[in-house]
């Protein structure tokens, strides 16, 4: 768990940040959006203390973050960051390798955690592990650097724009893999971006952030059927607000029993997404499982309902 207490940052007469007050619980994504200069990247860097911060404090399951040396902190804390910050004179390896060197892990454990890191963001070890970070595409690089972030398998993740550099589909592939990934390893994640979309793709939370103040931190539910203020409202941007709820709340308040024919939806996939499998491949209903196994089916009807009546269970607490 991290909690922002009266959080600020003072830039010479300017709070950059001021009075930020948060809980992000554990195992949870929260995302930070807002328009440039808003104190996003500021806000971030006080958890691991990269900005020491002019009021306030920062928790770390319960431990106040000063209570260890600056450089023990990061260590548990992992750090991902736009245009992926890889040493560009080290191998993909060497690079990913970077916080287990700095923990003392022994060759074999580091060698097992790279290889298992790389076949998990889809890059084969026997191909990629010597290879320099240059050689490969824009997206594996960003792989990569998430992967170099999770290495020693840090409890909390630190993310300031990763995917700003990928292109929409890259993106799109990077998102769903960093929450397939953080469902698996139950790590917590702050994300910053100045994307409402994806804020509401990826966000358990969203904190909206302005002129260095929090306007509102709420589900993505929540903030879509009540936005604290124009400005929140401004940041979400036209588009059918029903439509929009689809595509941030999943299946499991809408699964019931019965047939369903063809492939299956995983439960955790959205709303939006199941319709639209619907409507693709002309189904009235579709198998729904969990780990690889059907555990009921939704029907078309329960979704467009669902669309319907926005604030239901699924997506807000
Ligand atoms: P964001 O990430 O939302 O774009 P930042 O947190 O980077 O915003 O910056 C917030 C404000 O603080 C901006 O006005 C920026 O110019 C100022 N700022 C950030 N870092 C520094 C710094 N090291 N020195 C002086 N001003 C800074
Ligand atoms: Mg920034």
């Amino acid at each position: 768990m991290i909690e922002l207490e009266n959080l600020g940052r003072r830039y010479r007469d300017r709070m950059a940040v001021e009075g930020v007050s948060l809980t992000v619980a554990k195992g949870e994504i929260a995302v930070i959006v807002g328009t440039s200069g808003s104190g996003k990247t500021t806000l971030l860097r006080m958890i691991n203390r990269l900005v020491e911060p002019s009021t306030g404090l920062v928790r770390i399951n319960g431990q106040p973050n000063t209570a260890l040396p600056a450089q023990e902190l990061r260590r548990g804390i992992g750090y991902a960051i736009q245009g992926n910050g890889l040493f560009p004179h080290r191998t993909v390896a060497e690079n990913i390798a970077t916080v287990p060197r700095l923990l003392g892990w022994d060759r074999a454990r580091i060698r097992a955690r790279v290889d298992a890191l790389l076949t998990l963001f889809d890059l084969d070890p026997a191909l990629y592990r010597d290879r320099m970070p240059q050689a490969l595409s824009g997206g594996q690089q960003q792989r990569v650097g998430v992967a170099r972030a999770l290495a020693a398998d840090p409890p909390i993740l630190l993310m300031d724009e990763p995917f700003g550099a990928l292109d929409p589909i890259l993106r799109a592939r990077a998102q769903a893999d960093l929450r397939a990934l953080q469902r698996r390893l139950g790590t917590t994640i702050v994300l910053v971006t100045h994307d409402m979309e994806e804020a509401l793709t990826l966000g358990d939370r969203i904190a909206v952030m302005a002129e260095g103040r929090l306007q509102q931190y709420a589900r993505p539910a929540e903030l879509l059927t009540a936005p604290a203020n124009a400005f929140v409202r401004d940041l979400l941007g036209s588009g059918d607000p029903a439509l929009r709820l689809l595509g941030v709340q999943d299946l499991a308040t809408l699964v019931e029993a019965g047939p369903a024919e063809g492939p299956a939806m995983a439960v955790d996939a959205s709303m939006r997404a199941a319709l639209a499998e619907c409507l693709w491949s002309r189904r009235s209903a579709l198998p729904v499982s969990r780990d690889g196994v059907v555990i009921g089916r939704v029907t078309r009807a329960a979704l467009e309902a669902a669309g319907g009546r926005p604030l239901d269970a699924g997506g807000v607490a």
